[in-house]
């Protein structure tokens, strides 16, 4: 099941036929890991959590380049890494409502933010109490750890 660059996808987003082709293929990269509504929610979910003066970028995800001195910069490594696997995996999550259409572009998006904090969860569970991040306080942005050194997920979503 291949998706090239010439085709549509689920959500309505097309190719400008006038581009070359690697120029379609790079249109379709930035759609999926932007602008998509899965990719849409997940980087609103992560702009949340930084300082408000701070406008996340796809520099920022796409690159790993830490947007503020708030977050650290290895935590953001995880958090840029999460959110580019969940928003691929929403993607896929899209091509599964051609086979259930209950699967309505608003559950997408709460599906792609679930999937952004399964990985964070999933990442602070494997790190134990000799992470190298047991030192980040309380008020740190994603994660932070606990007294005992563990990490936990501190990753706020919208009400
Ligand atoms: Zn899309």
């Amino acid at each position: 099941m291949a998706h090239e660059a010439g085709d549509s996808l689920p959500c309505g987003w097309q190719h400008s036929s006038a581009s070359p082709r690697a120029a379609q293929a790079l249109q379709l990269r930035e759609h999926v890991f932007w602008t998509c509504p899965g990719a849409s929610a997940i980087r609103r979910a992560i702009q949340h959590n930084l300082p408000v003066s701070v406008q996340l970028l796809p520099r920022h995800v796409w690159l790993l380049e830490q947007p503020c001195q708030t977050v650290r910069k290895e935590v953001w490594y995880v958090v840029c890494l999460a959110a580019l696997t969940a928003m691929l995996r929403a993607r896929g999550l899209m091509f599964s409502t051609l086979a259930r259409p209950g699967l309505e572009p608003a559950v997408v998006e709460t599906r792609a933010v679930d999937l952004l904090l399964a990985a964070l969860i999933d990442f602070a569970a494997c790190q134990g109490s000799v992470s190298s991040f047991s030192d980040l306080g309380q008020a740190h942005p994603f994660v932070y750890a606990r007294p005992n050194g563990s990490l936990a997920v501190s990753l706020q979503l919208r009400p």
